[in-house]
């Protein structure tokens, strides 16, 4: 009912299927699913939904309201991006260092190798062909990545990172001819589920706002 107030429903239904499909964010309807159960035992105790009752709010509600915020930027209702939202928040990131041992990729575009070579000379013995796009490249050891530190889970290159490295948990996808940064949603991700939880409670709010507008 609540989400219905920001997003007709079929058009949530067409979002969150391309969204479940989407190479590029690889999230799987099992992963999303461990995500929105963490971020909905969070989003609980910021917004009660006692509170709420009289205006027939559910919990239900806060579940459909998570499933928006996966896939839906605020900047669609006048807010902040993705991007802007996790440059303002970096203390999100507890450098668990899980996205640098457990990635199933690291990719590397072809136009940002010859920058990354120029800074790791030794880089080129550890770079491959991407499996999937064959025009670009990824990181030959992974899992963990052979630049991570194990002690301190810092990155050894960090200044010269790839940029899919320096913009997680945030995937650069193109979205009808645009560039588009989308979640990569992880339960395991303190990053991933705070923007998540974050996105969460101004949807809510904004949702709750213009349903007493209604009454
Ligand atoms: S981005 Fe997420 S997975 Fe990576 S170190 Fe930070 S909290 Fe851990
Ligand atoms: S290059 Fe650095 S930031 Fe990227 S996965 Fe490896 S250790 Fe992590």
């Amino acid at each position: 009912m609540l989400r219905d107030l920001l997003i007709d429903k079929e058009l949530f239904n067409e979002l969150r299927q391309r969204a479940l499909n989407s190479e590029e964010g690889e999230n799987s309807p099992e992963e999303v699913e461990l995500l929105e159960k963490a971020v909905f035992q969070r989003l609980k105790k910021k917004r009660s939904v006692k509170k709420y009752k009289k205006l027939g709010v559910s919990k239900g509600d806060l579940k459909e309201i998570i499933a928006l915020a996966d896939i839906l930027g605020l900047d669609a209702i006048g807010g902040q991006s993705n991007y802007e939202l996790a440059k303002e928040h970096p203390e999100w990131c507890t450098i668990c260092g899980r996205c640098c041992r457990e990635s199933e990729s690291i990719f590397i575009h072809k136009d940002e190798l010859n920058i990354l070579l120029n800074f790791n000379s030794d880089l080129e013995k550890g770079i491959i062909r991407n499996k999937l796009y064959p025009e670009h490249y990824e990181l030959k050891e992974i899992q963990p990545c052979k630049f991570v530190d194990p002690e301190t889970n810092c990155c050894s290159i960090y200044n010269s990172r790839p940029q899919v490295c320096r913009s997680y948990p945030l995937v650069l996808i193109e979205s009808n001819g645009k560039a588009k940064n989308i979640i990569n949603l992880r339960h395991s991700c303190n990053y991933s589920v705070q923007l998540v939880l974050e996105k969460s409670i101004i949807l809510f709010d904004e949702a709750v706002r213009r349903l007493m507008e209604k009454k």
